[in-house]
């Protein structure tokens, strides 16, 4: 049995009590949590030069360029403390690490890089943005900041299926973190739902603790690639199965996973499968609710850039605000290509703030 009310807890928790186990267990090499380096709930009078959302691979790119800038960048760290890079295993395509590098280490590198040339970090949720204003008006949970440009780094986050008893079993078996929660799964059998790279990486994780994954997906064609495709199929612990979706999860009165009533999409004909856990891997939403009305944004959500990460509001750009990383991606979403546009969200804020006489 699992402790349960570790895998009921919140991301942030979730994140950080990962690093934990991951520390505690050896494998966190070099990875260390920064502190806060602004007080919390001290409101800011001070105009900021910049101000960027999130903590990912795009933010910290655009905070070592911008710190590097002599512009002291204030990093906001929303809930999910270094994008979706702090929660990954080993990332083997990122330029530079011919043996791969550990997505957390990955991340505090880059965070203290940025740190090492004045960039600030604080733990801050945005509420409000007044994104056409000048200077810029950010009202978050750690009190107000105006600054003269804001890069939009803010990433997405995982995505649910949005059936009542996944819901209501989050934390009890239903997961979107294999590497936080994949370790009370030991010895048991686990479902993973996707037919992108998130599955595989997920469910070839997973097959360490589980018996046997099985990976649903509903359609017989994947989008991973096909590395990541031929390692899954080739796992003698995974099993996939495709053209099937998840009508239920079962075990909600017990509050913890039975099982998953599950139906194939072909044939209409429904079965159950006997699992204790089911971990999510079907893509991600960006998070960009605050910024609704203010910058246009895609029918799903993502920002709609031009030229790379000027943002735009009915067409017209919004000068000062630029968007980078996965927020406004949709279609490559690498690490690599997050710190790309990182990088020049970065340069067209130094390129603002000059041509605006700061
Ligand atoms: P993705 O490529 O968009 O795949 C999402 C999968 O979930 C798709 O197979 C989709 O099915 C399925 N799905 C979406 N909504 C669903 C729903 N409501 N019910 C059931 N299935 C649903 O997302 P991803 O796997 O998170 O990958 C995102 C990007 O990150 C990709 O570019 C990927 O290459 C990259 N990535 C790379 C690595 C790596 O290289 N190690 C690891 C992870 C992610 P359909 O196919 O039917 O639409």
């Amino acid at each position: 049995m699992w402790p349960a009310k570790r895998m009921g807890e919140s991301k942030e928790e979730c994140v950080s009590s990962y690093k934990e186990r991951k520390r505690e267990a050896g494998s966190g090499r070099g990875f260390e949590v920064l502190p806060s380096t602004i007080d919390s709930g001290k409101p800011m009078a001070e105009i900021r030069d910049t101000v960027i959302l999130g903590s990912g691979c795009a933010g910290l790119t655009a905070a070592l360029y911008t710190a590097r800038a002599g512009l002291k960048p204030l990093v906001l760290e929303g809930h999910e403390p270094g994008g979706q890079l702090s929660i990954t295993t080993l990332v083997e395509n990122f330029p530079g690490w011919p043996e791969g590098i550990q997505g957390p280490e990955l991340i505090g590198n880059m965070k203290k890089q940025a740190a090492r040339f004045g960039a600030e970090y604080q733990h801050a949720h945005l509420e409000g943005v007044e994104a056409g204003a000048h200077p810029i008006k950010l009202r978050t949970s750690a009190g107000e900041l105006q600054t003269r440009t804001l890069i939009v780094a803010s990433g997405a986050s995982a995505r649910w299926l949005g059936l009542p008893s996944e819901q209501a079993l989050i934390g009890h078996g239903v997961s979107s973190c294999a590497t936080c929660d994949g370790f009370f799964f030991r010895d048991k059998d686990i479902a993973v739902i996707g037919g992108g790279d998130s599955a595989m990486e997920e469910a070839i994780f997973l097959s360490r603790f589980a018996t046997k994954v099985t990976l649903l997906h509903r359609r017989n064609a994947f989008r991973a690639s096909k590395i990541m495709l031929e390692r899954a199929m080739a796992h003698p612990k995974i099993e996939l199965r495709t053209n099937t979706v998840v009508e239920e999860v079962l075990g909600v009165d017990e509050k913890e996973v039975k099982g998953l009533r599950l139906r194939d999409v072909k044939s209409g004909e429904q079965d159950e499968l006997k699992v204790s856990g089911m971990f999510l891997g079907i893509g991600h939403v960006p998070n960009t609710k605050a910024f609704v009305g203010q910058i246009d944004l895609d029918d799903e959500g993502y920002i709609k850039t031009t030229n790379n990460v000027f943002t735009t509001r009915n067409g017209a750009v919004v000068p000062a605000v630029f968007a980078c990383g996965d927020v406004q991606d949709r279609r490559y979403r690498q690490a690599i290509t997050a710190a790309g546009s990182g990088c020049m969200a970065a340069l067209e804020v130094e390129k603002y703030l000059e041509e605006h006489g700061h």
